[in-house]
């Protein structure tokens, strides 16, 4: 590894890193469609000459067999911790007691605290029955249900509980809004059910309205969860940004995913105040692996918005464009191929050299 910036927290977030050095990441290719959608990615990274190098690290399905009860091995963790960026391939969780989730570990461990996911329709070029889509799911991402503080209080009684804390919801709202500032949004929704859970919940609602009184410039407004679901899966072009507890986004980005067009389309990022991560939104799809079929997209997403978060937008411009160009032109894998749009059904390694060549 030669020539690369290290990157501290003072440079992570403001897009200050000095592109003209190589950055390296950690990358961990992930299970099941992983292997087959990162080597796509990192085929149009390179293609692009995009200003990064990658330390490869082993994450994930082999790591839990082999013993290790949270997926990461140690040198998995020094790499992460290094270099303080990691492009993460999805990741297979064996079925079964004694494994604990590795998305949930990383983001709780690395402080990884905003989820953001953006789903928009690339009608006409991509089949989708909500052709004006443009939603930002942003989902706390550490606390809630999947704090982990989960356990058995009798032999037939398990209980979950749900944590809410001030600072987290200040945090994960106040995020919400500068995203929507920063981005052109217009308006931030919450959801919460509050009308139940009156003090968590309400909590979220409550800061939700406080940090709300401070962006006059932008729209607020709240939804009850189920209605807002309801809503948000009928009509996504009434929503901008949306800004909820963890297990709420969990479940409503991957609809809103999937109504964009396919799920495979979506990239995400994990973002804290010294790391941050990138990753589809989909999961390791073993129905489909080693097939070259999957549709490498929403990893290629989660790197373009990798480059964006450390200052190279013309390469990540360089990409989206010709990723657009190549929907457009109605190549498309086998999830969002329709005879009558598409002109070509590609498998994962075809569409990927037809981005390249699109470059
Ligand atoms: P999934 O998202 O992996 O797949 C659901 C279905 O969506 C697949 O059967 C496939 O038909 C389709 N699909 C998903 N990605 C696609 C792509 N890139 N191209 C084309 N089609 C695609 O969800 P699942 O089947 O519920 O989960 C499988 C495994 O993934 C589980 O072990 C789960 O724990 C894990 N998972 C990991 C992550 C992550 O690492 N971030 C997220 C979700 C699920």
């Amino acid at each position: 590894m030669s020539n690369t910036t290290a990157l501290t927290p003072e440079t992570l977030g403001n897009n200050n890193v000095n592109v003209q050095n190589l950055v390296t990441v950690a990358v961990s290719e992930g299970d099941g469609i992983g292997p087959e959608i990162m080597e796509a990615t990192l085929k149009i990274l390179k293609a692009a000459e995009a200003p990064v190098e990658f330390e490869k690290i082993s994450m994930g399905e082999k790591a839990y067999l082999s013993g290790i009860s949270s997926g990461i091995p140690a040198d998995a963790w020094d790499a992460i911790r290094k270099h303080k960026i990691l492009l993460k391939g999805p990741i297979t969780t064996p079925q079964g007691g004694g494994y604990k989730s590795l998305n949930v570990t990383l983001r709780k461990s690395l402080g990884l605290f905003a989820n953001v996911r953006s789903c928009r329709s690339y009608a006409p070029f991509i089949s989708t029955k909500h052709p004006e889509m443009d939603v930002v799911i942003v989902r706390e991402n550490e606390e809630d249900l999947y704090a982990g503080i989960e356990h058995r209080q009798t032999q037939e009684v398990v209980q979950c509980l749900k944590l809410i804390t001030r600072p987290g919801c200040e945090r994960i709202i106040r995020y919400a809004f500068e995203y929507a500032r920063s981005n052109n949004r217009k308006k931030v929704t919450c959801f919460t059910k509050d009308n139940i859970m009156k003090q968590t919940d309400g909590l979220f609602h409550q800061v939700f309205r406080e940090i709300a009184a401070s962006y006059p410039d932008i729209e607020s407004d709240h939804r009850i969860v189920d209605i807002g679901a309801a809503l948000i899966a009928d009509r996504p072009e009434d929503f901008d940004v949306v800004v909820m507890p963890n297990l709420y986004g969990d479940i409503i980005s991957d609809i809103t995913g999937q109504i964009s067009g396919s799920v495979g389309l979506g990239g995400s990022s994990n973002i804290g105040a010294q790391v941050a991560m990138f990753e589809a939104i989909h999961g390791s799809a073993p129905d489909l692996a080693g097939k070259d079929v999957a549709n490498p997209s929403g990893l290629l997403q989660a790197a373009i918005l990798m480059l964006n978060h450390i200052g190279a937008f013309e390469v990540a411009e360089k990409i989206q464009n010709a990723w657009l160009y190549t929907l457009e032109s109605g190549r498309h894998t086998a999830d969002i191929y329709r005879p009558d749009l598409s002109t070509k059904c590609l498998g994962t390694k075809a569409f990927a050299e037809e981005i390249c060549a699109n470059l």
